[in-house]
């Protein structure tokens, strides 16, 4: 496996990083995850501004342009021979003194991880998976802003840690005023009297791009849909439940803690339209040409 790593791709063994880097020190850092489908990055530019935007949130300048990163982001695809692909692409403060003042480091490190991939089970989709609703409560805005996707990720590692114990897939986050707020690694909606709900970013979200697709999808379907607040009871008393993320796509949900659900017809339809959705992009978006 090859990486990406401040500007040289090299194999795997050989991508070490320093031990004073303040990703690992202090969890100084952001990242973004995509999938590419045929050799073309779904939503590149997307991910792209939202990975400026963390930055931007935590006062990281990035030494790049979004044209240079989306060819890295290429070549590293290109050099490992993927077409189907997992993306991951993190950047840390970098290395510096102990200490976290983020002065301390001269220039960030950058990271391009990519990996085969070609989707989860068939079955997860077809019987759906199993959440919890999380004792750990989703980090306030004021305190550490989900928007940012950021190396510190113990707090939806909390509620995974909670899922497990329960045996289940992913675990729903409230916020701390009790309103749902998202999963550890994923939005949620779901399907009540015919009307499609999802929390509003209000709620202290990360705003994924798979969620902005699918709201847009609902929109040009004319589906009813509704941004808001909900409890736990709204969503124990809903018909049909999904959640959504670059790699999982839409992926059905059977049960959240005692309560269960069937794979309904809003589910099936929402995903065969995502599918069209990503196939209308691929075939709109050729491969980048790596010169
Ligand atoms: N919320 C959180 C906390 C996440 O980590 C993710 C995965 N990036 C999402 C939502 C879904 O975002 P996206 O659809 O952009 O993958």
């Amino acid at each position: 496996m090859l990486i990406y790593l401040n500007g040289q791709i090299i194999p795997s063994e050989k991508a070490v990083i320093s031990i004073f880097d303040h990703g690992f020190l202090y969890g100084d850092g952001i990242y973004e995850t995509m999938r590419s489908y045929n050799g073309v990055v779904f939503k590149i530019e997307e991910h792209i501004k939202r990975l400026q935007k963390s930055a931007s949130l935590i006062s990281l300048s990035l030494p790049f342009s979004e044209e240079i990163l989306k060819r890295d982001i290429y070549e590293t695809l290109h050099a490992n021979s993927l077409l189907n692909a997992y993306i991951r692409i993190t950047i840390s403060r970098g290395k510096g003194d102990i200490g976290i003042d983020p002065e301390l480091c001269k220039k960030p490190t950058i990271v391009i991880i990519t990996k085969e991939f070609n989707g989860y089970p068939e079955r997860l989709y077809k019987e759906g998976i199993k959440l919890i609703i999380a004792k750990t409560r989703r980090n306030h805005k004021n305190a550490l802003n989900p928007q940012i996707k950021s190396l510190n990720f113990l707090n939806n590692i909390l509620a995974k840690i909670e899922a497990k114990k329960e045996g289940a897939y992913e675990a729903l986050m409230l916020n701390v005023y009790g309103k749902i707020a998202e999963g550890t690694i994923s939005n949620v909606f779901f399907i009540k009297d015919n009307t499609i709900m999802t929390p509003s970013t209000k709620c202290g979200i990360l705003n994924g791009i798979t969620r902005q697709t699918v709201i847009e999808m609902i929109k040009k379907e004319n589906l009813n849909l509704k941004l808001g607040f909900y409890t736990k009871e709204d969503i124990y008393s809903a018909d049909e439940v999904f959640i959504t993320n670059t790699t999982m796509e839409i992926m059905p949900v059977s049960m959240i803690d005692k309560k269960k659900y069937k794979v309904g017809k809003y589910t099936n339809k929402l995903r065969k339209l995502y599918k069209k959705e990503v196939e209308l992009y691929i075939d709109q978006h050729t491969t980048y040409n790596i010169n």
